[in-house]
This record gives structure tokens, C-alpha cells and sequence, in this order.
């Protein structure tokens, strides 16, 4: 087994508590690419790429549809099949296993729920671009977010053709008007009362792991990422005690400012994560 992979199991154990950041490279090491004109999106979207050309799931999100029937077609299907419809993936329960015994937060820009399917708490996560669980007013007429699980389950099964019969439709219950997935598709995406408190959550896990070794783990995030990436970097160089993992496929990026208390791990994750985790368990 490589060193490495022993190094950052001992960090593991060895860290006060530990701040996980993750983007769509971790989703795609589980199966997921919404960016790609994979098998998925192909057996679940052929129609809709037959009538609009989409090339990915992504692409087809940011698209206007003909009407709003065909619109919750299009985003129940997605969070049926990337989300409810699924189970959580092995990669994430491995996941789950090497930090569910520390204090842990996560900060993520994926949709798709992953996280908490495989049991982290939701107190402890923040999800910077919303869920595909929930839905708001499209107009943002107010903060509210709501679950549109019982919605989308139910528009699973009175689906004719790409259309959700318009009885199926959820209004937004202050002004009447089309309710979205909850996902930044457009600019009235809100940042509700829960991404307040999530953001609140982390600022209190960040104020109690000061000056302690506070390890973070970043899956699949671009070397350019701001969003994340950008201000891990910066708690990276500002904490003595805070040591820093990076994980991507192809593209590690790490400044020489903290290269003496970073590990770059190049591959696949689902490749890399049970080899950690059974030097976790040596
Ligand atoms: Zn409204």
C-alpha cells in the first residue's frame, strides 16, 4: 500500500476534528457526472434530448422548457433518478466511516443530497448551491425552502410523455406562482433561513477547532475553485495546527506557502478511498 495512504489514515485519528469541502469531482467518482452525455443521462433524458439537443444534465437545468409541465418533468426526473431513486454509493458510506467518529463539517456545492443519504448529519453540512430535495418560489417571493419530495414522488407516477399533469404542479403558497428546484438555475435562486443557519454552524465549528489540529479533506474540487478551495487554502496558511488533503483527478493544486502541511492525492477516488480506509482500520 502506498505511504501516503498510511500517512493520511494517521491524520485521520490523529485530527481534532475535520472540515470536508467537496464539488462534482466527488459526485463523479460515485457514478454522477451531471456534466457528461453519459449512460444515465442518456437512458432517463432521451426525449428531452431528442426535442432540445441537451448534451448534459447540467445543460438541460439552465434550458427553458415549452411550458412548466414539461419543466417539472425535467426536474423530477433529476431528482428522482440522481437523488431519491438511489441508494447511498459505496464511496460515500467509506467516507462517512473514516470521519463519523470525529467532529466533522462539510461544505459542498453538490445538489444531490449524497452526503446525508450516507449519514452525515444535516446540522453539519452546508450546501452552497442548494438541493435538488427542495424547491422555492421561482419568482423568489419570499425566503421559505420547501421539500418537494412528496411532489416529485407523486409526479413519478403521473408522468404522460415529458409533461406532469398541470393537478400535479406545486404553487408557491404565498403568491401562486411555478415553484423551482431548488438549485441556482437561474438568479432568483434564495438563500433561505437554512443556509443561514448552515453557514452559522460553520462558523461555530470553525471557532471551536481554532489552534487545533483541525484536518481538511477536499474531494474533487478544482484548482480554481473560490467558492471552497480558495478559502481552504487561506485557513490552511493562517492555522498552525491545520493540516490540508487535497484529492482530484488530474489536477492538484497546492501553494508552496503551505506545501509543508499538504498531501496531493492524484486518481480516482473510488479507487483511492477503500485503500484508505483499510490502512484506517490497520
Ligand atoms: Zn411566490
Amino acid at each position: 500500500m502506498e505511504e501516503k495512504y498510511k500517512q493520511i489514515a494517521e491524520k485521520i485519528k490523529d485530527a481534532d476534528g475535520i472540515l470536508i469541502g467537496a464539488s462534482n469531482g466527488l459526485s463523479i467518482a460515485e457514478g454522477y457526472n451531471i456534466f457528461a452525455n453519459d449512460e444515465r443521462f442518456q437512458s432517463y433524458f432521451s426525449d428531452f434530448q431528442k426535442k432540445y439537443g441537451f448534451r448534459s444534465l447540467i445543460q438541460g437545468s439552465f434550458s427553458r422548457f415549452e411550458s412548466e409541465n414539461e419543466m417539472w418533468s425535467y426536474y423530477s426526473r433529476m431528482a428522482y433518478y440522481y437523488m431519491y431513486h438511489t441508494q447511498s454509493s459505496t464511496l460515500m458510506q467509506i467516507l462517512y466511516t473514516l470521519v463519523k467518529d470525529k467532529p466533522y463539517f462539510v461544505v459542498t456545492s453538490n445538489t444531490d443530497d449524497h452526503f446525508a443519504m450516507a449519514g452525515f448529519e444535516r446540522q453539519h453540512i452546508w450546501e452552497l448551491e442548494g438541493n435538488m430535495k427542495d424547491m422555492q418560489c421561482a419568482n423568489g417571493c419570499h425566503k421559505q425552502i420547501y421539500s418537494n419530495r412528496e411532489v416529485v414522488l407523486t409526479m413519478r407516477e403521473h408522468e404522460h410523455g415529458m409533461e406532469i399533469p398541470s393537478e400535479y404542479l406545486p404553487k408557491c403558497p404565498k403568491c401562486g406562482g411555478v415553484m423551482k428546484i431548488h438549485v441556482p438555475v437561474n438568479q432568483n435562486f434564495i438563500k433561505g433561513s437554512e443556509t443561514q443557519m448552515s453557514y452559522q454552524n460553520y462558523q461555530k465549528f470553525m471557532a471551536r477547532f481554532q489552534g487545533k489540529k483541525l484536518l481538511i479533506l477536499e474531494f474533487g474540487i478544482g484548482a480554481r475553485n473560490q467558492m471552497i478551495k480558495a478559502p481552504f487554502m487561506k485557513i490552511a496558511a493562517k492555522e498552525p495546527n491545520v493540516f490540508y488533503i487535497t484529492f482530484n483527478k488530474g489536477e492538484i493544486y497546492i501553494p508552496t506557502q503551505i506545501a509543508d502541511k499538504a498531501i496531493g492525492v492524484d486518481g480516482d477516488l473510488s479507487q483511492i478511498l477503500p485503500q484508505i480506509e483499510r490502512a484506517y482500520r490497520e
